[in-house]
């Protein structure tokens, strides 16, 4: 890590450590399995019990020793900082449709902190969950009779998936498309590969709509359930990141490495008329004054969070 971060070396934010990994490994210095090596052997055993219980936990299965020997290392996707677009009560602009956790976006920026998404969760739980409540309490946002017809027309579309004899398996497809993300949308971006990713999502989408599918309880089934959705939200990721041309947070531009202020902002995603994608920007919000005044007091953690 003095390579990359001389003062903060492997202590450095989870992104800068995750690239510096890729690029090691990416110029030929990794491992053998496309890693690194972490060696924290110069801290006691009692430290690493107390600091990183469930690592010591884990290595030890795995027949590793932290205290004694370094452990191989490489980076995985973890988080997702986009999502759906909400209101400050988590609705979307369906009305009566809310998102919340994982699924939503705005809150972290372009870099979530670590530890943050739990209390994301349990933050926006109490917001929105209020808001659901609030909602509720002016009666319901439909009869009971359109509520019927609406989720009979959805089991309906869903069973439809059911037991297809198409030719592709979706469990390949969907491994097919996380290999694809992880390729042209990983740690590190440009725009040549972006654009090839775009065209092999594209392939997969073909494939998609001839797929053999079990009944609705096989495991066939449930990725077929979830290929479309995550088609829509890999080409969202790989447009978007092929639109945002500079590096921010997590998102690091081989071929546009420095922050462009006139970048501060949010790229929008929508259905176009003719059922393809649409992008657009928006500014980012300035923050609350809340905010503004801990960011200006300038907090800094001593405890390093990992995840
Ligand atoms: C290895 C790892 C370590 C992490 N460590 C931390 C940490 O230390 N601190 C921290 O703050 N955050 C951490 N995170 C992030 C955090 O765990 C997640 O962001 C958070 O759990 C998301 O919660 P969620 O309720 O929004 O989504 P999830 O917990 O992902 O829940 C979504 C649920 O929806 C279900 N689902 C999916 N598709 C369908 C469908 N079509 N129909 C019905 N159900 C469906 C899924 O099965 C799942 O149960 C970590 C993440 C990973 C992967």
């Amino acid at each position: 890590m003095e390579r990359y971060s001389p003062d903060q070396m492997e202590l450095d934010a989870r992104d800068v450590v995750a690239r510096a990994i890729a690029r090691e490994v990416s110029e030929g210095r990794g491992t053998e399995n496309g890693g690194v090596y972490l060696d924290i052997s110069h801290r006691d055993r009692s430290f690493l019990e107390e600091r990183l219980p469930r690592m010591v936990e884990r290595f030890d299965e795995l027949g590793v020793d932290m205290a004694e020997q370094p452990v191989e290392v490489a980076p995985t996707a973890h988080y997702g900082m986009g999502g759906v677009v909400v209101d400050e009560h988590g609705e979307t602009d369906v009305r009566n449709l809310y998102a919340i956790g994982e699924t939503m976006a705005g809150v972290h920026g372009a870099n979530r902190l670590g530890g943050n998404s739990l209390a994301e969760t349990v933050a926006f739980g109490k917001v929105t969950g209020a808001a659901v409540a609030d909602r509720l309490a002016d009666g319901p946002g439909a009869d009971a009779d359109t509520v019927d017809r609406l989720a009979g027309q959805s089991l309906a579309d869903t069973m439809a998936v059911a037991n297809s004899d198409g030719t592709h398996d979706p469990v390949a497809l969907f491994a097919e498309l996380r290999a694809v993300l992880w390729d042209h949308a990983g740690l590190l971006r440009e725009e040549s590969s972006l654009q090839t990713g775009l065209e092999r999502v594209a392939s997969i989408r073909d494939r998609a709509a001839d797929v053999a599918v079990g009944g609705p309880t096989s495991e066939s089934f449930e990725f077929a359930m979830n290929l479309g959705f995550a088609l829509d939200v890999a080409e969202a990721i790989l447009r978007g990141a092929r639109k945002r041309t500079e590096s921010r947070g997590a998102h690091a531009r081989t071929d546009a490495t420095e922050t462009d202020p006139s970048w501060r902002r949010n790229i929008v995603v929508e259905r176009d008329s003719v059922g393809g994608m649409a992008l657009s920007t928006r500014p980012v919000d300035d923050p609350s004054s809340e905010v503004q005044q801990a960011l200006d007091a300038g907090y800094e953690l001593d405890y390093h969070q990992l995840e």
